[in-house]
């Protein structure tokens, strides 16, 4: 419940602070830890590492299968 507005509202999923004026309640817990982790993650960067790591492999089975790692 927020102070200046008398709004109602869950800190969880609002970053921590008042929907309406930015209000931040005493001790809210600003995000789920998940979330709070998830949003630091570079998820751009993490699926480009993926799709590296599918490509050399899909090379080093290709290489095998053309005989070239003997
Ligand atoms: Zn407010």
């Amino acid at each position: 419940m927020c102070d200046t507005d008398g709004w109602s509202f869950d800190p969880r999923y609002t970053q921590g602070r008042c929907p309406i004026c930015g209000w931040t309640p005493e001790g809210a817990p600003d995000a789920p830890r998940w979330l709070a982790l998830a949003n630091r993650l570079d998820w751009q960067m993490v699926g480009l590492w993926a799709l590296v790591d599918v490509l050399v492999l899909l090379g080093l089975i290709v290489a095998h299968g053309a005989g070239l790692l003997r």
